[in-house]
């Protein structure tokens, strides 16, 4: 499990740094919003930990810029600011956790490791009504039985079952199961919702993908 700290005030990150070693994590250090994107969008992290005032960017930035890619990436904030607004900013904009400093490193511990626990040990599991989705395995499965579907399909069918009972707006869904890069055709999402209607075999009764007209898609439970 590698980590990546974002943090501008030395004695923080070696502090963290050293702790987080200590308890066999792999760990890499930015000191500013600018090199700590960079390093981010390498794609090597499972979590990132962001201090939230950096020179360069700020961490609400930083995180804005690198949900485009990575969705799924556990990111915690690490910050003096703690006023209510502030803190459901900071969770809005893509943070999964947040905690004030100062702060114990024990307690830290404990949410990185409530963030990582999907990847360690106990395997995640999304569902949405018959529907269970394995994203370790890749596994698609309605019932006992299993869904070949696609990376597309499967990306898409993660990207709303994680979203559920949310309307998912097609733009959003381009930038997070596309990339941000792709030529923008949000026609393209039909055809691979489609796709997978017919391939979970959704029947009149089971609307368990819905289209929410001129806006895009919602996973529904019923
Ligand atoms: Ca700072």
């Amino acid at each position: 499990m590698r980590i990546l700290i974002v943090e501008d005030e030395p004695g923080i990150s070696n502090f963290l740094k050293q702790g987080l070693e200590e308890e066999a994590f792999a760990v890499d250090v930015a000191d500013n919003g600018k090199e700590g994107l960079e390093l981010a969008l390498s794609g090597n992290y499972d979590l990132l930990l962001l201090d939230w005032m950096l020179p360069g960017m700020s961490g609400i930035e930083l995180t804005r810029l690198f949900r485009r890619e990575f969705p799924n990436t556990p990111i915690i904030f690490l910050t003096a600011k703690d006023t209510v607004d502030e803190t459901v900013f900071g969770l809005q904009t893509g943070a999964n956790d947040y905690i004030k400093k100062p702060f114990h490193f024990e307690e830290l511990l404990v949410r990185i490791r409530v963030q990582l626990r999907g990847k360690q040990g106990l395997e995640e599991k999304l569902s949405l009504g018959p529907i269970s989705i394995f994203p370790d395995r890749h596994l698609v499965q309605k019932g006992d039985e299993e869904i070949q579907l696609t990376q597309k399909e499967f990306a898409l069918l993660e990207y709303l079952v994680r979203n559920k009972n949310k309307v998912c707006r097609r733009t959003r869904i381009i930038e997070s199961v596309w990339d941000i890069h792709f030529e923008y055709n949000t026609g393209v999402i039909d055809v691979f919702i489609n796709s997978l209607r017919k391939k979970l075999n959704l029947q009149k009764d089971e609307d368990y993908i819905q289209t929410i007209r001129g806006v895009g898609y919602m996973a529904k439970e019923l």
